[in-house]
């Protein structure tokens, strides 16, 4: 179960970490063009700013001048020598090395006297009226490197001369903006053919002279990128470059506007790059506890998958009371098998005689703590390899167990009736659990030919067939038992109805007293006139006593018996005391006692003349209930009488506790008559009873034989066939008619 639930997760995590590598490598490569493109835009802002700075440096020198030449070019043509005077004049105001004029006559006249570089090219344009900046010239009087302003003197239009100014290269790199970007960056101008005219310090550090051959000289790429750069130089386009030498770097080529000249920008991708892992990391890191986040959702999930499945499993698969196996699981487990394994099985139905007593005399506690003992028990009974056991319902237990043999079986299953029979429910040992067991015997390959379930039904048909049944506590399925249970089920269905309709008749069957054959009682015995058919007890009391219907019915036959003796008064008879028989659940309902003795005050009965008979098995079920049941009856004047004494366990000892005013052997005692042993036990028995003070009621005495030899002994009632048998209420009438006493 744990391996299925954790499949799944398994796979979510590895698609969630799979998912999210793949769109973070996709996020990477967009950082990175979007980065590439903002260093482009950044390096291009830096490289229009130094165009920009170029043009104003060299603007505001030219323009000064412009301003000179238009204000001097007359003297400079009259006086000569006098303008050399203002110039110098001028040149105490600015930081120019030198000023000077050239006239077209080819005189050149300098501040300091000094004759200037040759730059005829320069002169001729600027005489032809063009303003002009050298590219750095030597200055050939102290070898420094500068530039040259030349700007046109007119004279009514015409080109006359040209006034220049000397300015060293250095002030004019100084203008530029060499580094940006964290000094990073850096600026430098270079010709159209590559060779570098405004060097900054960076430049002559990375010892770059000829930008094209520096480029030229990379590996690999270094051709391309040295063509790319000419090209651009050649059309005067601006153009983005990024290549590696030690470290990457972006490059910004744009034509000054100014001679051949480009100013070129570099800003090593480095900085770029910090900037992009920085972010990396951040997104990296924020990814990770994503992923942390979605393993612990999913950690949780699980989490509560599994426990819920674990709830589920457990009130699915295990009985909430015992703890074990539960019937569901039990099914599961037992179909496995039986379709696994080969061989055959026996499958066992086992409930407890009216457990719901326990619950009721007792409390639920000791019902819950003795369905746990019976569970344990057999549990420890059906401990063997492939045997299953299982709480079905309430008390119903079920269990699987491989068929070695029925003999074996039906050893094992004395054993554990033993073993239940001596459970104890309570330290007083309030109540006795007789179990009812039924086995369903399966065929091989038993679910081939129906399923778990019927078989199942079976083994509860047979356990049913036992069940209020004390002599017999298992029994094993046959057919026949499907037909006993339909029977059963039609009485059922009858019983209500039936007891409305008073189809219930009581016949009477008379007592005679042993020394003299006196009429002297009877007893109530019920009989079913069902559909014209007269149905003996025998067939539908257990049944009753099974469903609880007979407390209903002994009811009734105790109401019609009073009613009855009222009659029996109204017709001017002296009435003899009846006895009815009590079925042992009236014993176990608490009002029983009130409700008889009300019951008798409406009938308005007489206490002596009602007699109720209690079946002798009753006292071994719970002692001191009925003791207690039976001693507050007696208290009210009714005549108790134990029924069929001596044919269950001994009760022989539990006379010393319960005090009844009578006991009835059953005419089993009967059997062996004659024998020494049986007229012993007979003799004795009666001698015992007669000596506790308690009447001796002989049943089902059918000869003049047997009536003589219990008179012999010493035996007080007589009840059989050889006086009459159990007779309609009429037919007892005229013989209690009969038995009057004639004055
Ligand atoms: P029981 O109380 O022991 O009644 C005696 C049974 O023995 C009666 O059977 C009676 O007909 C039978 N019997 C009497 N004399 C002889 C005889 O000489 N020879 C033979 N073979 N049998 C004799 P019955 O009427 O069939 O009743 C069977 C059992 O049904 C009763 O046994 C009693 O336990 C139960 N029963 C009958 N009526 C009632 C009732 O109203 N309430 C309850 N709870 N049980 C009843
Ligand atoms: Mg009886
Ligand atoms: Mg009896």
């Amino acid at each position: 179960m744990k391996q299925k639930t954790l499949f799944p997760s398994v796979l979510l995590i590895i698609v969630s970490v799979l998912l999210f590598c793949g769109m973070f490598l996709h996020f990477v490569q967009v950082l990175r063009d979007n980065l590439r493109y903002d260093t482009g835009i950044t390096l291009r802002e830096t490289a229009r700013q130094g165009v920009n700075t170029l043009h104003a440096v060299t603007e505001g020198h030219l323009r000064t001048l412009r301003f000179i030449a238009a204000r001097l070019t007359d003297m400079a043509l009259s006086d000569p020598d006098a303008m050399v005077k203002q110039l110098q004049a001028i040149l105490k105001l600015r930081k120019d090395k030198r000023l000077g004029f050239v006239l077209t006559d080819g005189r050149i006249f300098t501040t300091d006297g000094d004759t200037m570089p040759a730059a005829s090219g320069l002169w001729r344009a600027s005489l032809e009226g063009q303003e002009q900046i050298s590219d750095p010239l030597r200055d050939c009087r102290d070898g420094q490197s500068v530039n040259l302003y030349i700007v046109p003197m007119f004279k009514e239009g015409n080109p006359v001369g040209a006034l220049f100014s000397v300015i060293p290269h250095d002030d004019f790199s100084r203008h530029l903006v060499t580094t940006f970007w964290q000094d990073e960056g850096f600026s430098f101008l270079i010709k159209k053919d590559g060779s570098v005219i405004a060097p900054s310090r960076r430049v002559e550090a990375a010892g770059i002279v000829n930008y094209i051959s520096t480029l030229a000289a990379l590996p690999q790429t270094g051709h391309a990128l040295a063509a790319r750069v000419q090209r651009a130089l050649d059309s005067g386009s601006t153009e983005f470059l990024q290549y590696s030498t030690s470290g990457n770097r972006y490059v910004y080529l744009m034509p000054v506007g100014i001679n051949d000249w480009s100013l070129v920008s570099v800003l090593p991708a480095h900085m770029a790059e910090d900037r992009l892992r920085s972010v990396m990391l951040g997104t990296g890191m924020l990814g990770a506890v994503q992923i942390l986040c979605i393993l612990a959702f999913i950690w949780h999930i699980n989490r509560v998958q599994y426990n819920a499945s674990t709830r589920l499993w457990q009130q699915v698969y295990v009985d909430t009371l015992t703890e074990g196996c539960s019937y569901t699981r039990f099914l599961m487990k037992a179909s496995e098998q039986l379709n696994e394994l080969p061989g055959r099985w026996a499958l066992m139905s086992l409930d407890i005689d009216n457990f719901k007593l326990v619950n009721s005399i007792l409390d639920q506690e000791t019902g819950n703590a003795t369905l746990l003992k019976l569970y344990r028990l057999l549990r420890a009974w059906a401990g063997k390899p492939h045997e299953l056991v299982a709480r079905h319902t309430g008390d119903v237990f079920v269990a699987l167990l491989p068929l070695t043999g029925q003999k074996q079986l039906e050893q094992r299953l004395d054993e554990l009736c033993s073993q239940i029979l001596h459970t104890r429910v309570d330290e007083n040992d309030s109540y006795r659990l007789v179990p009812s067991i039924g086995i369903c015997l399966l065929p091989e390959h038993a679910l081939r030919d129906a399923p778990l379930e019927t078989w199942l039904d079976q083994s509860t048909l047979a356990r049913r067939t036992v069940k209020g049944n004390h002599e017999q506590l298992y029994a094993f399925f046959d057919e026949s038992m499907e037909s006993i249970i339909r029977y059963r089920k039609n009485i059922e269905n009858d019983m209500v109805s039936a007891l409305a309709r008073e189809e219930f008749e009581i016949y009477y069957q008379s007592k005679h007293a042993a020394s003299d054959g006196r009429l002297v009682g009877a007893e109530a015995l019920v009989r079913w006139q069902r559909n014209g058919v007269q149905v003996p007890p025998c067939d539908f009391i257990a049944e009753f006593e099974r469903n609880g219907f007979i407390v209903n019915m002994d009811r009734y036959v105790f109401l019609r018996v009073c009613r009855q003796i009222r009659e029996w008064r109204k017709a001017g008879l002296e009435p003899v005391p009846v006895s009815v028989n009590i079925s042992r659940l009236n014993l176990y309902d608490p009002g029983f006692v009130e409700r008889y003795l009300r019951m008798l005050d409406v009938a308005e009965g007489d206490r002596k003349l009602l007699q109720l008979e209690i079946t002798e098995s009753v006292l071994l079920e719970n002692a001191s209930l009925i003791t207690d049941t039976v001693s507050r009856l007696r208290a009210q004047g009714v005549t108790i009488l134990i029924d069929d004494f001596g044919t269950g366990y001994s009760a022989m000892s539990m006379l010393k506790e319960v005090k009844v005013d009578g006991v009835k052997l059953d005419k089993s005692f009967l059997v062996g008559m004659g024998s020494p042993r049986t007229d012993t036990l007979l003799r004795s028995i009666i001698g015992m009873c007669r000596s506790l003070d308690m009447e001796v009621t002989v049943e089902g005495v059918e000869t003049a034989h047997e009536v003589a030899f219990l008179r012999s002994l010493g035996c007080d009632t007589i009840q059989g066939y050889y006086f009459s048998r159990p007779s309609p209420a009429a037919v007892f009438t005229a013989m209690l008619q009969e038995a009057q006493p004639h004055d």
